[in-house]
């Protein structure tokens, strides 16, 4: 479940924007050292470092929380230029997605309160 740019993430970063979580954009993986931690963390924290998308976006981005590298809208330009299918999540979870759902479907119906917490880092509607 991994926003970093391996190869089933088409060696892209799939990073979301600040301060308004809307879409996953597509960052070449080149844009940012995986190895750097000291980067990552700039990634999680504020000041955000100000990135280019695939699409064409500039702006601050941020790495996007578990559920958001599940569920948010990848961005259709972002799809459209490295030729792959729009749709939800990181293209790396495609396979873990349906997993996911089963899972949460699961613990809502255990009311387990980890089914309905916000996640740390992760905001509804920012
Ligand atoms: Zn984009």
């Amino acid at each position: 479940m991994t926003s970093f740019p391996v190869a089933a993430n088409h060696d892209h970063w799939w990073l979301t924007t600040e301060p308004r979580w809307k879409r996953l954009h597509a960052v070449p993986g080149i844009a940012l050292d995986a190895s750097d931690e000291d980067m990552l963390e700039t990634l999680c924290e504020p000041p955000w470092p100000v990135l280019a998308a695939v699409c064409g976006w500039t702006g601050e981005m941020t790495m996007p929380g578990v559920l958001s590298r599940l569920s948010l809208q990848r961005c259709g330009h972002c799809c459209r230029k490295l030729g792959i299918k729009p749709g939800n999540g990181t293209p790396a979870n495609e396979a873990h997605r349906e997993t996911m759902a089963i899972v949460m479907t699961a613990m809502r119906e255990a009311q387990d309160p980890r089914a309905s917490a916000p996640v740390a880092g992760e905001e509804q509607d920012r």
